[in-house]
């Protein structure tokens, strides 16, 4: 009988082999774009055996839950991302604990995070992420919105603005994200230009399509349930 490890392991392997096409078929090297395996509400056993065959990027979306599981997993080289919807009273917990937070949606939760980063004498990299589908997204800074907040974050001490992410409304058909992706792309593009930032990371695709948001330009990809199944519910 297959175990639970190996389960894992396999699946891995395949959407490894997946991005890596991906990334070919549309004149990318494979190592420009991270897999981030998105463990939220899944076992930290599971995300110990995939560390063990070699995924040490992982995202998780609650603060209580990430924060326990970094404990538990100390030592393994995990790279913990934060990707979830981030209230600016819990940035103290999250501010240096995290290689990248993709979530940042205001001013205010940027000051959070800038300022617990100082205070602890690093600098955290973040994303800000974008919500390009107006009514229908939740989270995320409008699109008008943008540059202003961009900018802004990139001013402060204790932060560092590596890019943008975007999480399109669902679709049964990839090609329906197409249009987000590509926005956020040209986003980036005209950021860069007016405020002369690098912005290296575009974070988008998940299970469904990331396909799609590789061939769009994605860095990084969040992946979980195309990993480790079905997530339990909360
Ligand atoms: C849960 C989650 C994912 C992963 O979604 P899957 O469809 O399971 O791959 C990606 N990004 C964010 C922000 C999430 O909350």
């Amino acid at each position: 009988m297959e175990t639970r490890k190996q389960e894992l392991a396999e699946r891995l392997e395949q959407v490894k082999d997946d991005l890596a096409e991906a990334a070919k078929k549309a004149g990318r090297k494979p190592e420009d774009v991270t897999l981030v395996a998105v463990s939220k509400l899944h076992a930290a056993p599971d995300i110990a055996a995939l560390a063990e065959a070699g995924q040490l990027d992982f995202g998780e979306n609650y603060v209580q839950e990430a924060l326990g599981k970094q404990e538990e997993l100390g030592g393994l080289g995990v790279r913990w991302h934060f990707i979830g919807g981030l209230q600016s009273n819990k940035a103290k917990f999250v501010a240096g604990n995290f290689e990248l937070v993709h979530s940042v949606d205001s001013l205010k939760l940027a000051k959070k995070l800038a300022g617990k980063a100082v205070e602890r004498g690093t600098v955290q990299k973040v994303l800000v992420q974008a919500s390009l589908a107006g009514e229908a997204q939740k989270s995320g800074v409008e699109e008008d919105a943008l540059a202003e907040l961009v900018e802004q974050a990139a001013g402060l001490d204790g932060l560092s603005v590596q890019g943008l992410m975007t999480m399109p409304p669902f679709f049964d058909d990839p090609e329906g994200a197409r249009p987000y992706f590509a926005r956020l792309r040209e986003l980036r593009e005209a950021l860069r230009q007016r405020l002369g930032l690098e912005l290296p990371h575009l974070s988008m695709g998940m299970t469904g399509d990331f396909v799609t948001a590789v061939e769009e330009g994605a860095t990084l990809v969040r992946i979980g349930t195309r990993i480790f199944g079905a997530r339990p519910p909360r």
